[in-house]
């Protein structure tokens, strides 16, 4: 049986790259060793990691401004290296909150300096939804804005991107990154966890304009210093090696297949099957407002809870996993990350429609 996996994160991987992994497992390169058991230093891995670096740069159109880091600590590390490198001037850190990360990196950030939460959660009547961007009010003056494009635990995606005047605009793009094509030049830093869209957790990519890297921030780690990673090639300490080798074999993959613009075209399809089967049923629920519907975490809702648990259970035999909604929004979550082939969403789709038949 087909497993289809739906999980949030650490999400599931393209199976044809996990294949070659699984190939070269035992024997790199030709090596006789794992790329686990090399050093970071050796030339094969530094020639690996080069190619991997160009490889996203041609995936996101990144230019020569951007410095592109391989940093460790997830999303989590970047919610505390983003007010430790960019602070300036005492300035605030201002956060837009439109979901449960968002607040989760200004309750971060608050440690160390001043944060300045602006809430565009705008719900109406239970149904989830944001002010757009056009109508934002931001501070004249901020160390810098931060806000996360897509929320995978509400379900929401903002689509357009904010500016500002002076201050830099840093986006976490932990579960979106490389989901659709985003002009890289209208943001001064992107970060991205990577266990959604790039590899396995640990890694973090970072994306960020170079002239940001003259700021002196606060005191900080050194790991997670920006301008100290960029000098040493993301190799202050030992990076998480795998990681980085598996997210370069994805990168490379996505090349093979057309690039973000062909995943996007996927996605996009891929969230509309879903969103109006959900749409036509009086069974299932989005809460989510359309013009923010995210294109890769899907939450929805069974009309009566009680049913939630047969749900589950039937939809795991079926081989359609890890579907249950993150305990503080209830319900379902089907997230739908690159790697989500279309046939896995059919699959869903299809049992979602057997049961809402059976138990209607
Ligand atoms: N930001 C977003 C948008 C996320 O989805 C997550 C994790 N799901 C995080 C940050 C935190 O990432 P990590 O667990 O890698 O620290």
């Amino acid at each position: 049986m087909t497993v289809y996996n739906f999980c949030a994160g650490p999400a599931m991987l393209p199976p044809d790259v996990m294949k070659k992994a699984q190939q070269e497992f035992l024997d790199w390169q030709g090596l006789g060793v794992s790329v686990m058991e090399v050093s970071h230093r050796s030339k094969p891995f530094l020639a690996m990691v080069k190619e991997c670096e160009a490889s996203l740069r041609r995936l996101m159109n990144i230019s020569d401004e951007y410095e592109v880091l391989f940093m460790h600590g997830g999303g989590r590390g970047q919610f505390a290296a983003v007010p430790l490198n960019l602070s300036e001037d005492g300035l605030p850190g201002v956060y837009i909150e439109n979901g449960i990360w968002s607040k989760g990196a200004t309750s971060e950030g608050a440690k160390y300096l001043e944060a300045q939460g602006i809430d565009i959660r705008n719900d109406v009547d239970g149904k989830f939804s944001i002010t757009p961007v056009s109508e934002w009010t931001l501070p004249e003056a901020a160390s810098f804005i931060h806000y996360c494009p897509n929320e995978t635990i509400d379900g929401i995606e903002i689509f357009d991107v904010p500016s500002h005047p002076t201050a830099p605009i840093v986006a976490d793009m932990s579960s979106n990154i490389l989901s659709r094509e985003i002009n890289v030049n209208d943001f001064d830093l992107i970060y991205a966890g990577a266990q959604k869209n790039i590899g396995p957790s640990g890694l973090c990519i970072v994306i960020i304009k170079k002239t940001l890297l003259a700021r002196k921030g606060l005191v900080k780690p050194s790991i997670l210093d920006y301008a100290l990673e960029a000098q040493q090639g993301s190799m202050y300490n030992t990076p998480p090696t795998f990681a980085w080798y598996l997210a370069a074999e994805v990168f490379k993959y996505l090349e093979s297949i057309g690039g973000v613009k062909e995943m996007e075209a996927r996605n996009r399809e891929k969230a509309q099957i879903l969103y109006d089967y959900i749409d036509q049923s009086d069974f299932y629920s989005n809460k989510v407002a359309v013009h923010c519907r995210s294109l890769m975490n899907v939450p929805f809702w069974l009309k009566d809870d009680a049913l939630n648990e047969a749900f589950l259970s039937q939809a795991e035999q079926a081989g359609l996993v890890a579907l249950e909604g993150h305990r503080i929004v209830g319900g379902m979550r089907a997230s739908i990350y690159n790697a989500m082939p279309i046939e896995g969403v059919q699959a869903l789709v299809a049992f979602m429609e057997q049961f809402a038949k059976e138990n209607s």
